[in-house]
């Protein structure tokens, strides 16, 4: 996790959020490339699972919601978490987090050496196990109490109880709420899904692992909607599109790149359901600080449209044409954390390895994901015409993609940069490519394209860029995309 956080500040992914006055705690701030990576992610989601699906829409709605919307769901009175605060230095922990911190311990076998002692393990001296603040080692915790994670704030200016609003703390509650909206504005039928991407706060007691648990974060949301009555294969539709919408996010991961051997299933065992739930499987990653959450899928059956009716006084039904009956529709819901996945894709992507005799680290996006595609390297930047020419190929090709340029250094340390940000492609300008005006030497017009991953080398010639980078990150295999030009180029 440290060489992460490190290789996200010094190359301008991710900064600890007010930083020159000592920081927001865990609050985080999208640097230059972290947001182009996040905004892949999203775009990628949305595109996969709304843009490309006829049975989804998406809506974008307002994070300060009616107040009356978190009593009906349930936050206002069962969205807390049990904390415990030490009697001496007086932090708070979620209680049932304690026992997975590293605890301090002054142990009684050795004169009252103070030890860091491993999470759940006991003291190797003195066989005692932690039953005080795992923090200051000295303190007793006190008996949990449950603490609310909404964030309060007063719409208006006037601070009362009848101005009190909520930070959303997930972004589900507005697709329930403009559940009849969305069905009658579009027309839609069962089954059908409304998606949303955006902003929720949570007032984590124990937030931390950098961008994993944070106060601020970003979700992505989509609550599906099914006919109870209906089966699918036999089976209940709301079980069966369960399972759907299980298999279809776990391939979505493992398509953009994460690796099988990191990604599990976990099933919530029923006393850990949350109190709308029939059913809910996590996807849990391997993340650098152990097997945890990416994204949980929920069945959270009629719950929400039912309170939701109950506390607003209108009804929330679809109206069965086939058994000509209102159905208060189940729903399935995939929920998960983008600031998770950016962490996840990271991790995952994250290789050190020895080229020559020296560390190569490498991010080894997938090309989509990747937050620069191509990076425009002169190989002589006192070259006027080298500069140019290379300028003028970066301006060409960024109206298709992000594309950089970048003369700040000898070519072989332009390539590491490019490698340790994760570009898949380099474009390098060269004297062959402009040629020698003052001896009369015309240049060929062609450019060496580098792979990131092999870092094989082909020339091609300025005007194929386009059509090549459209096959290259349109999902085209290097060794195929190369062995055709290797073909033509031999014509
Ligand atoms: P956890 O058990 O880790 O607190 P949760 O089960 O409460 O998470 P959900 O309510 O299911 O989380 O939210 C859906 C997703 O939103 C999670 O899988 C996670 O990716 C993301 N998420 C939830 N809380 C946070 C947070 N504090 N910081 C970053 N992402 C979060």
């Amino acid at each position: 996790m440290d060489t992460l956080v490190s290789l996200c500040k010094r190359r301008g992914f991710v900064f600890q959020s007010s930083e020159i006055y000592g920081g927001t705690g865990s609050c985080y701030d999208y640097g230059p490339l972290g947001v182009e990576l996040k905004q892949n992610i999203k775009r990628l989601l949305w595109r996969d699972f709304v843009q490309s699906r006829a049975d989804m829409v998406g809506i974008d709605a307002s994070i300060l919601m009616h107040p009356t919307v978190w009593k009906a769901s349930g936050h206002l009175d069962h969205f807390t978490d049990p904390m415990v605060d030490c009697r001496e230095c007086k932090l708070r922990f979620r209680a049932d987090h304690v026992d997975a911190l590293p605890w301090t311990h002054y142990c009684p076998a050795t004169k009252g050496n103070k030890f860091t002692i491993p999470a759940g393990e006991p003291c190797s001296h003195c066989g005692a196990r932690r039953t005080l603040c795992p923090d200051c080692g000295k303190g007793q915790l006190t008996a949990p109490r449950q603490f609310n994670l909404m964030f309060k704030t007063f719409m208006g200016p006037v601070e009362e109880d009848a101005s009190v609003a909520y930070l959303r703390p997930e972004t589900a509650q507005a697709m329930f709420v403009n559940f009849d909206n969305v069905l009658q504005s579009m027309r839609l039928k069962l089954p059908f899904g409304i998606a949303q991407a955006g902003r929720s706060f949570r007032n984590e007691i124990t937030p931390g692992n950098f961008i994993f648990r944070t106060r601020e974060f970003e979700q992505m949301e989509i609550e599906y909607f099914v006919n109870p009555r209906d089966a699918v294969e036999g089976r209940p539709a709301d079980e069966y599109w369960h399972d759907r919408w299980i298999a279809d996010c776990m391939a979505w991961f493992r398509r953009y790149g994460l690796r099988e051997e990191n990604l599990k299933l976990r099933e919530h065992d029923r006393d850990e359901l949350s109190h709308y739930s029939k059913r809910t499987v996590d996807i849990d990653y391997r993340f650098p600080i152990g097997w945890s959450e990416l994204m949980g899928i929920a069945n959270r059956t009629d719950f929400d449209l039912k309170q939701h009716s109950k506390f607003s006084g209108k009804s929330l039904t679809y109206f069965d044409e086939e058994r000509k009956e209102h159905v208060v529709p189940y729903v399935i819901e995939p929920a998960m954390g983008v600031d998770r996945a950016v962490l996840a894709f990271m991790a995952d992507a994250y290789v050190e390895e020895e080229v020559r005799g020296e560390k190569r680290v490498v991010l080894r996006f997938h090309p989509e994901l990747a937050p620069v595609k191509v990076a425009v390297l002169p190989l002589l930047k006192k070259r006027e015409e080298i500069v140019r020419a290379a300028h003028a190929i970066r301006a060409d090709l960024a109206k298709q993609w992000r594309v950089v340029y970048d003369d700040t250094a000898a070519i072989g340390r332009l390539y590491r940069r490019q490698d340790e940000v994760g570009t898949p492609y380099c474009v390098t300008v060269d004297v062959q490519t402009v040629g020698d005006s003052e001896k009369g030497e015309a240049g060929d017009g062609k450019v060496t394209i580098r792979d990131r991953d092999s870092m094989a080398q082909v020339r091609v010639p300025i005007d194929a860029l386009p059509g090549v980078f459209h096959d290259l990150l349109g999902g085209g295999a290097w060794a195929q995309v190369a062995a055709r030009l290797e073909r033509q180029i031999q014509k």
